[in-house]
């Protein structure tokens, strides 16, 4: 049954392949074409991979008025090879002097799924618009009887008309009423711009003279919110997929069409089923995931849905990796074939497989595999854990590694929380370029095991950072052992125990047991766990040779990279716990002053502020270092010594997450993406300061500090789906 999976899976990547290159491929030409070949016609090319034209430069074959048979009289004429709607003042007069009526033209035709291509120039001061997904049947049902109802894309004068005051969703190219352009690049009036627009499945595309200016997806919260707020509100069947007409809009000012070209397009989900109950909504820098389904499907959805993200992701690494850690990218993928492969369960490597499957349904010509995949899901073992020991091993002393210092997290419970309930926070230390592509929101309902709610890494079946609920009541996170060293070749990777214990524990025994299982002693880290059924709460603090529990269900534990089992310290670290000027703990003491200082009010607006917390306790004064909760080391003129980071290194916190006990049962939490003290890291600042590394501008953007966001399964969840 899941070879069987597996094959259609690839099946479907090849056919979805072809549509995805012609696509790109149709784009690039027409659009160096165009000004130079013959109007309203078709290229070779475009004729072969099904483009049609809706318009043949004479006559309206193909036309007619909306709720009409005919095209309204004097009001639409055929100029210099374009359909343009007259004015309506210089509109024809009937006989007894009424003016003539006018009304929007529509394809006789309808279409399901298309992408179609055309050239638009409005007037001065005018408004027009291409609509799509038009029922007729619906559009005459409300007035004005011969205006259609549909998603339109806005054709406006933006200098002239006052409709563009009244917000950039009104715009040209918008989605009008419900979705502002962005970035666009429009021509000044009396210039013909050029329109695509892609509709397809529940996604749709607008894009304007070569560039995407917005997206979205039907049947989502994202569009329900907007459609609410529209003047579409009151029509319950608007959104509805429909094959429908493409329309051209009577606003009663002239505009002008041409080269007006479709393409008919295979359903999405007739093609690729394993699609159907998955969905991706981005929101406030974050982008949530809903996968569901058998480990191939879940995987096939997340490859899909965050193709682009993926891609940039081991674009980024294969980069960055090389230059950070002297290793190639293709030394990752041989140790994550001939290391990791084989350790992983079959659950997961189907999972795994799926994601390089759904990654090339969208991008085939970019030749990505498992390996990649799996090699992108434990970088971090690979770079800080498993490299080192091969160092080490080849000669002794080499490998004296500095693992990563990495985030700053808490657990509380009974007396300390203002409810007595769990309350947890993290916010993840990574070097930049890498955690502000770390804003994946990954709601997994998996075929087998309890749904999980995580932040994430595209491309990650774990969550990486470490922020994790599930169905059975089981929340953790954790943070690194500073300074530790030790890696076991035939030891199951960090990234798949952290994934299973996600999926499977329901105890704070079972996750300890399915962590320490065949432990590789990669990414040692002190764990907090908690249980929302018991209110109990826990520290593992797992190295390789050693690993050490505390529970409690009244207390609290917190994480700033610390180890505290003395046996552990001494035989697997070089961290020296006497070492008062170590970040880690400066942190571990402002940690211990906010639990005691607010005993018996956490909660989660407190967590937030705990997450985004500037002061050094090691000075007393406010600060932007890396002795802070909310670490930035890019002002830091001593980097962060225990690690290796460099002075002012691009690097600290990215995002934070807060939860209650309350909100994780019903599988919510607050996460805000960048800083989580809200400032902005903005690159170009940046490298005028520190040019030393400017070698990372390639793919070090800026981070901006979104708002903190609910994310919530609830209302997150896809129609048609079980929960
Ligand atoms: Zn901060």
């Amino acid at each position: 049954m899941p070879k069987k999976i597996i094959i259609s899976a690839f099946t479907v990547a090849a056919i979805l392949g072809i549509l995805f290159l012609a696509c790109t491929q149709d784009e690039k030409s027409r659009l160096s074409s165009a000004s130079q070949t013959q109007l309203n016609t078709l290229t070779k090319e475009e004729q072969a991979s099904g483009w049609k034209l809706l318009f043949d430069g004479k006559t309206f074959k193909g036309w007619r008025g909306l709720g009409r048979e005919e095209i309204p009289e004097g009001h639409w004429v055929i100029e210099q090879g374009a359909i343009k709607k007259v004015p309506s003042k210089d509109a024809p007069l009937q006989k007894d002097g009424q003016p003539l009526e006018g009304g929007d033209i529509m394809t006789v035709e309808s279409f399901m799924d298309f992408e179609l291509s055309l050239e638009w120039k409005i007037s001065s001061g005018g408004n027009s618009g291409i609509k799509y997904n038009v029922s007729e049947e619906m559009s005459v049902s409300y007035p004005p009887k011969n205006a259609a109802l549909g998603f339109e894309y806005q054709i406006l004068d933006d200098e002239r008309h006052p409709d563009a005051k009244k917000g950039d969703n009104r715009t040209a190219a918008a989605l009008y009423d419900l979705i502002a352009p962005q970035g666009k690049k429009l021509k000044p009036v009396g210039e013909f711009n050029q329109a695509r627009i892609l509709f397809r499945g529940n996604h749709g595309e607008h894009w304007l003279n070569g560039v995407k200016v917005l997206e979205y997806d039907l049947n989502t919260p994202r569009m329900a919110q907007l459609i609410a707020q529209s003047k579409f509100k009151d029509i319950p069947e608007f959104a509805a997929k429909r094959k429908g007409h493409i329309v051209l809009q009577d606003h009663t000012d002239a505009v002008w069409f041409r080269n007006i070209k479709v393409r008919e397009l295979e359903s999405l989900e007739n093609e690729a089923p394993q699609l159907k109950k998955s969905f991706r909504e981005d929101k406030n820098g974050w982008i949530y995931v809903h996968l569901e389904g058998t480990p191939g499907e879940i995987g096939f959805q997340q490859g899909f849905h965050l193709a682009p993200e993926i891609d940039d992701a081991l674009q980024m690494f294969a980069f960055y990796l090389e230059r950070a850690t002297n290793h190639a990218w293709k030394f990752y993928r041989e140790a994550a074939e001939n290391i990791f492969w084989p350790k992983i369960e079959k659950e997961y490597q189907e999972e795994i497989e799926g994601i390089a499957a759904g990654l090339s349904a969208r991008f085939p010509e970019k030749k990505y595999d498992k390996f990649d995949i799996t090699a992108l899901n434990g970088w971090i073992e690979l770079a800080m854990y498993y490299f080192p020991y091969l160092e080490e091993k080849a000669k002794q002393g080499a490998g004296n590694n500095k693992a990563p210092s990495f985030c700053s997290a808490f657990i509380a419970t009974g007396s300390y929380t203002e409810d007595g309930q769990i309350v947890i926070g993290h916010n993840a230390w990574v070097d930049y370029i890498v955690g502000e592509r770390w804003n994946i929101i990954a709601d997994i309902v998996p075929k087998k095991g309890f749904r999980i709610l995580m932040d994430s890494f595209p491309g990650y079946i774990h969550s990486g950072d470490d922020f994790v609920l599930n169905g059975a009541g089981i929340v953790y996170t954790e943070t690194t052992i500073s300074q530790f060293k030790g890696f076991k070749e035939d030891g199951t990777p960090e990234f798949m125990r952290a994934r299973k214990a996600a999926q499977y524990a329901d105890s704070v025994d079972a996750f300890i047991s399915i962590m320490c299982a065949d432990n590789n002693g990669a990414y040692a880290n002190d764990w907090l766990v908690g249980d929302l059924k018991t209110n109990e709460i826990a520290r593992l603090e797992l190295g390789l040779k050693n690993k050490r529990v505390w529970r409690t269900k009244d207390g609290y534990f917190i994480g700033s990279n610390f180890p505290s089992d003395e046996k552990l310290i001494a035989e697997e670290t070089t961290f020296n716990p006497k070492d008062s000027s170590l970040s880690v703990l400066i942190r571990k003491a402002r940690w211990e002053q906010l639990m005691e200082e607010n005993k018996g009010k956490i909660n989660a607006e407190k967590g937030k502020l705990f997450e985004g917390d500037h002061l050094d306790i090691s000075s007393g004064a406010v600060a932007s270092n890396s002795n802070v909760l909310c670490g930035h080391v890019e002002d830091d003129p001593r980097g962060l010594p225990e690690f290796i980071w460099t002075p002012y290194f691009p690097g600290g916190a990215v995002q934070g997450k807060v939860t209650t006990a309350k909100l994780a049962k019903s599988l919510k939490f607050w996460a805000r993406m960048g800083h989580p003290c809200g400032q902005d890291f903005i690159a170009s600042k940046f490298f005028e300061k520190h040019p030393e590394y400017r070698w990372q501008e390639k793919f070090l953007k800026d981070m901006r500090s979104h708002p903190w966001t609910l994310f919530d399964t609830a209302t997150f969840v896809t129609p048609g789906s079980e929960f």
